[in-house]
């Protein structure tokens, strides 16, 4: 049984019932947020006991926005390995850098427990024609779960596209609709394709649940950490989902009584020089992001000019402590050919941008010696090439 009550939102308050299909705040825009009775749950569930489940994300079916079970479509996403890193950190006299490996989730990225909650969910609500503006791996990934749910789905993306991407989504029997522009101009295709078919996005924050995916990532790192967590967690920053999934799962642990310490982690944006809004706003001081005109940067997943949760993303830099950075593509290439030859592990240039961000916070001393640091390796370099 899911503890799901009815979905939130964070600026306005006003309440959505998660019976019917929903997108975002219809009164102020915002995204709304899953909300549990928690302290339900507190008295209830046992961490120990979902630890001892099969592996998974849907481990966390409880926590999880899911009435039923047998409307989850599941590939076998989540628990992914968190890896330390062994000679990259003794290059540097640093020892307590870990990446969280998303790479070996169904098809290749972290993109997957999104998808495999909001296609569970859609399937649930008897939604189905689900289409997404991608940079790529949510349309994979989404084209994947789709085509396990048996539900039609459409994904929109650029051009440009790794032509991995684009036949993975063809094969998954997706609609493959390419578009000569950036994510955004995907998004008003599928604005389109909303208003004109009866197709529902899954678009990032446009759709409630994705964020509910990704927040297992943040279950999974207090439990390996033995309900600790790490000082700080760099991600690599597009639409923010991973990023303020993380923060609402930690925050959820709290109220669950879980945590064995109230340090939560600083969390801390990286975003490349060609397309940083984030950056920009976080260090300006505002309180939402400006589009960013003529973005650009090899690394496509997080080429995204203006997040919905743009808010939302800086509200959980700030409440955290953590901080905001820009890389760029060249360093983002040279930190991807370290973690290769030195780890073993090939991942995309997003994931490959947060080993670049550790070390210019080590440089600058944001980040010290004494602390631990995951790295969240998004997606395998293998789907770029
Ligand atoms: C989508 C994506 C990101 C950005 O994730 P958000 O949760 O939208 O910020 C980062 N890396 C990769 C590989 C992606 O596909
Ligand atoms: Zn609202």
């Amino acid at each position: 049984m899911t503890y799901l009550i009815d979905l939130n939102c964070p600026q306005c308050e006003q309440k959505y019932s998660p019976s019917i299909q929903q997108t975002y705040c219809t009164d102020c825009q915002s995204p709304i947020l899953a909300r549990y009775n928690l302290a339900s749950a507190r008295g209830e569930l046992d961490r120990h006991e979902i630890g001892s489940r099969p592996s998974g994300m849907w481990r966390w079916f409880e926590l999880l926005p899911v009435w039923d079970k047998d409307q989850v479509s599941s590939l076998g996403e989540g628990d992914t390995p968190l890896i330390q890193l062994k000679r990259v950190a003794q290059n540097k006299s640093f020892d307590q850098i870990w990446v969280k490996d998303e790479s070996l989730n169904p098809t290749a990225s972290f993109k997957a427990r999104g998808l495999s909650a909001a296609v569970s969910k859609a399937n649930e609500l008897g939604i189905n024609k689900l289409v997404i503006p991608t940079a790529g791996n949510a349309g994979s990934a989404l084209a994947a779960y789709a085509a396990r749910a048996r539900l039609k789905s459409a994904a929109v993306m650029p051009i440009d596209t790794p032509s991995v991407i684009i036949e993975e989504c063809r094969l998954f029997g997706a609609e493959t609709i390419l578009v000569d522009g950036l994510i955004s101009d995907c998004a008003r295709i599928v604005g389109e394709m909303i208003t004109s078919g009866d197709w529902y996005s899954v678009s990032t924050f446009r759709e409630p649940y994705r964020l509910e995916g990704k927040k297992t990532m943040g279950y999974e790192l207090a439990e390996e950490f033995n309900w600790q967590l790490p000082d700080n967690i760099i991600y690599p920053t597009g639409g923010g989902t991973g990023l303020v999934g993380m923060w609402k799962a930690f925050k959820e642990l709290n109220e669950l009584g879980w945590l064995e310490d109230q340090n939560l982690p600083r969390m801390i944006s990286v975003q490349s020089k060609g397309c940083a809004p984030v950056v920009e706003a976080f260090n300006s001081g505002a309180d939402k992001c400006e589009f960013w005109e003529a973005a650009e940067t090899i690394a496509w997943g997080i080429r995204v000019p203006l997040s919905l949760a743009d808010k939302l993303i800086l509200v959980t830099l700030r409440e955290s402590g953590g901080t905001a950075i820009a890389v760029s593509d060249n360093e983002i290439i040279a930190a991807q050919a370290e973690l290769a030859s030195q780890e073993g592990l090939f991942s995309s240039p997003e994931g490959a941008a947060t080993l670049a961000a550790f070390y210019q916070l080590r440089a600058s001393g944001f980040i010290t010696p004494d602390e631990s640091t995951v790295l969240f390796m998004t997606a395998s370099g293998v789907k770029y090439i």
